[in-house]
């Protein structure tokens, strides 16, 4: 079950509220229990937003390598395709960077 802190937002999960807010320090009182439709959308938020923060994080290790690639400088073909890449991973990270800012605005966090 889950349950949320309505001074602060913080989600606690558990058969019961905590005695007090771990990050407002509020009274159980201030808990209200979630219903199951939006405690699924948490636990899918959860799993989504792992999966945006695993490709920001894979990206910029795509990043990287295109950098090294480029710096090689092997030949232009190469250079050209790493170039590539590089500039696509960018778009990749800043693109799921962008969505977890509007789950977090959604309440979807
Ligand atoms: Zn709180």
């Amino acid at each position: 079950m889950l349950w949320v802190c309505t001074v602060c937002g913080y989600v606690h999960e558990g058969e019961e509220a905590p005695e007090k807010c771990p990050k407002c320090g509020s009274p159980k009182e201030a808990f209200e229990a979630l219903s199951e439709d939006a405690a699924k959308k948490i636990y899918d938020s959860d799993r989504t937003n792992d999966i945006h923060m695993a490709i920001v994080h894979y990206a910029m290790k795509i990043k990287a390598l295109a950098k090294e690639g480029i710096e090689l400088n092997l030949d232009t073909g190469c250079v050209d395709v790493f170039r590539k890449a590089h500039d696509e991973a960018w778009v990749m990270k800043q693109r799921s960077k962008a969505e977890i800012e509007t789950h977090v605005g959604k309440g979807k966090w």
